[in-house]
């Protein structure tokens, strides 16, 4: 499936009709955000909004946009979240309550000028209040400006709460362009991530038959060759380059619409990104941006992935890595260092992955053996961790988990066991059937130590 423009509408072939995608309209282009009231206007919203902003984003954007609905005859009230000095804005009881009680006078929509937070709140706020709502998005920095659930921060800790789509969505890349240089690599973190979705996915459908929608495959690898074609632009933040990680961030965020899941986009690399937040929200410690996180631990998975595919398998031992991965008691003290009691409690009552039988092991083990070469012929397009070295160079980003505030403790154990965190089929998981993970691991951390030895 190909995608084009229309008059800066961003379109799918055989997928668009009157709307981009459903009933969303998605505007991708240079100077954009001039059109916005006639965009509004088509849709016959009404005339009177409100525009959620914080300080950065009315700056890099909020303001002009106000001005310009103002010229187009529609009136804006403008809730401005307060700053929180040294904290960052979340998307918590502070903030809804803020956008909730400017909700008078009443607006017949809402406008997010920003990027994650901003958009997760006025999403749930949308999804609450059934006010429709327009993004005006600030940074390239994540896949979730489409999503329909906004992750937030209750009574300090992480849930997802129900949320709706924006109806317009307007991406000017000279406002993208204004956008923080560690934004831009976080969004660039988070389609590259779709590397590791990628393969895992594609074993998935070898070793367990799970099903792969062709679509959002081609989507996923439409976004990851504009993303790798386009490292320079990227890096030096050109219109081009924003506008290549921009719409692979909204592919990505397309395939989560059109296949109901997130399989398309996230597997292991999101889980220890997942796990890296929970823990550091649990220790009172800042934490680094979702695309941050994704991209850094894509970075590991990547090197993880060239031992993989030099796994011997005739010298492995069944019956040792049977034992134990089904000795419960044992391998719980490994893998609770990775969630902690209480997470790690909460995800063996759901998780099949945590609760494996004798017949479980034996069918992923045989599954596995018997399709490596299969495996491993349909791993051949993932990119090395050289390049992805490379690339991080260039944009004079670090690529060490702990120079984003992760504990090396931590990492040793989020790094094999981040596969449990939920039932999605992934290499690390095969790398546990199998018994090799450990130790692959050790040979990754080792490999990262001589980096930073050969960087000073
Ligand atoms: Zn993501």
């Amino acid at each position: 499936m190909n995608y084009y423009y229309e008059n800066d509408m961003f379109r799918l072939e055989g997928v668009s009709t009157e709307h981009t995608i459903s009933d969303i309209d998605i505007y991708i282009g240079k100077s954009i955000l001039n059109n916005t009231a006639a965009y509004i206007k088509k849709r016959d919203f009404g005339n009177r909004c409100l525009i959620i902003a914080d300080n950065n984003t009315y700056h890099a954007a909020g303001k002009d946009l106000d001005e310009i609905l103002q010229k187009g005859n529609i009136q804006s009230h403008v809730c401005l979240l307060r700053d929180r000095e040294n904290e960052r804005i979340e998307a918590d009881e502070l903030a809804v309550g803020q956008v909730m009680m400017s909700l008078e006078p009443e607006p017949d929509f809402l406008i997010a000028c920003g990027s994650g937070v901003i958009n997760d709140i006025t999403r749930f706020v949308s999804y609450i209040t059934k006010i429709p709502f327009i993004s005006i998005g600030t940074a390239a920095s994540m896949d979730g400006y489409t999503s329909v659930t906004s992750p937030m921060i209750f009574d300090k800790k992480k849930v997802h709460r129900h949320g709706s789509a924006p109806k317009i969505l307007v991406l000017d890349t000279e406002v993208l362009k204004k956008a923080p240089g560690e934004m831009t690599v976080a969004g660039f973190g988070d389609v590259f991530g779709k590397f590791i979705a990628k393969a895992d996915w594609l074993i998935s459908n070898i070793t367990t038959g799970e099903e792969v929608d062709e679509q959002a495959l081609d989507l996923i690898t439409q976004a990851l060759d504009k993303l790798v074609t386009n490292v320079d632009d990227i890096s030096n933040a050109t219109n081009e380059g924003l506008q290549a990680i921009i719409e692979g961030l909204i592919l990505a965020g397309i395939t989560i619409f059109t296949t109901g899941q997130t399989r398309a986009v996230a597997s292991v690399e999101h889980n220890q990104g997942h796990i890296w937040e929970t823990r550091m929200l649990e220790a009172g410690l800042p934490y680094a941006l979702h695309g941050t996180s994704v991209g850094c631990s894509t970075g590991y998975y990547l090197r993880m992935y060239e031992y993989f595919k030099h796994i011997d398998i005739s010298k492995l031992n069944k019956e040792k890595a049977k034992d134990r991965i089904l000795n419960r008691d044992k391998f719980r003290s490994q893998i609770v260092e990775c969630f902690g009691n209480d997470f790690l409690s909460t995800l063996e009552s759901t998780n099949k992955c945590l609760n494996l039988t004798e017949q479980d092991f034996e069918n992923h083990y045989n599954s596995i053996i018997n399709n490596w070469n299969k495996i491993l012929n349909s791993i051949e397009f993932l990119p090395t961790w050289d390049d992805y070295k490379k690339i991080y160079e260039k944009f004079g980003h670090t690529i060490f988990a702990e120079e984003i505030g992760i504990p090396s403790d931590l990492l040793r154990h989020t790094l094999p066991y981040s596969t449990f965190y939920r039932d999605r089929y992934d290499f690390v998981f095969i790398m546990n059937i199998l018994g090799v993970i450990e130790e692959v691991v050790e040979k990754t951390l080792l490999d990262y130590e001589n980096a930073v030895k050969k960087g000073k």
